[in-house]
């Protein structure tokens, strides 16, 4: 897999390292932390940040067993919360990303897609006792994707083939971090399928008759 060129904000990885994340948000993040060495090292700053912060907060130095349950995480011993295991990307190519497996199942090629419009293929994992979903998103190569806009934040990895929309480009690894300001209709590059996954915090909206199909599928 290509080295990852579009990353996380920083606001996202604090918020990931103070555990502040949704388990949802906090799944994708960890899936880009897997394929990306420049936001493990990011991720690793926020860590100090935050147990700079905890002391001056408490007027007081941290308690030998948080210092060393933070030494831990910045040497890597230790998973960080709540989801993760930041690691090297896995092997084989057949595999999702880690923390994406107890959501999904851990192979491409066992996923049970459900057809919502022509090339379009969508997956919704639920966690119904957090009250959290991912959806995985499967557009044909060469293909517009509906025109939808956000209503509060999405955090969108792509983890196959890659889209183009008024942004730029987007490859395998890359996060687009998108706010209710953005509204856009990615287009899939030509070549394999277009893969992504993605949280968010309100419904999309979608505009179009592949839109609306699809918005019925989702229940939203
Ligand atoms: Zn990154």
């Amino acid at each position: 897999m290509n080295v990852p060129v579009r990353h996380l904000d920083h606001a996202t990885l604090v918020g990931y390292s103070a555990g502040a994340l949704p388990v949802a948000f906090a799944a994708v993040v960890a899936s880009h932390l897997e394929l990306c060495a420049s936001c493990r090292e990011q991720l690793r700053a926020a860590d100090a940040i935050g147990a700079r912060l905890i002391e001056q907060q408490d007027g007081a130095p941290l308690s030998a067993s948080a210092r060393d349950a933070f030494r831990a995480r910045l040497e890597g011993a230790a998973p960080a919360p709540p989801v993760v295991v930041a690691e090297p990307a896995p092997v084989d190519p057949d595999l999702l990303p880690t923390p994406l497996r107890p959501w999904f199942g851990e192979r491409y090629s066992t996923l049970r897609w459900r057809a919502v419009g022509p090339g379009i293929h969508l997956l919704r994992a639920q966690d119904a006792a957090l009250g959290a979903q991912l959806l995985m998103l499967r557009t044909a190569s060469g293909k517009r994707m509906p025109m939808h806009s956000h209503g509060n934040n999405e955090l969108t990895l792509i983890l196959r083939g890659a889209y183009d929309d008024v942004l730029g480009h987007f490859g395998p690894g890359d996060v687009a971090d998108l706010d209710h300001e953005t509204e856009h209709q990615p287009v899939t590059s030509h070549g394999v399928p277009c893969i992504c996954v993605a949280a968010s915090d309100a419904p999309m909206r979608f505009s179009g008759w592949i839109a609306r199909a699809m918005q019925s599928v989702l229940r939203l």
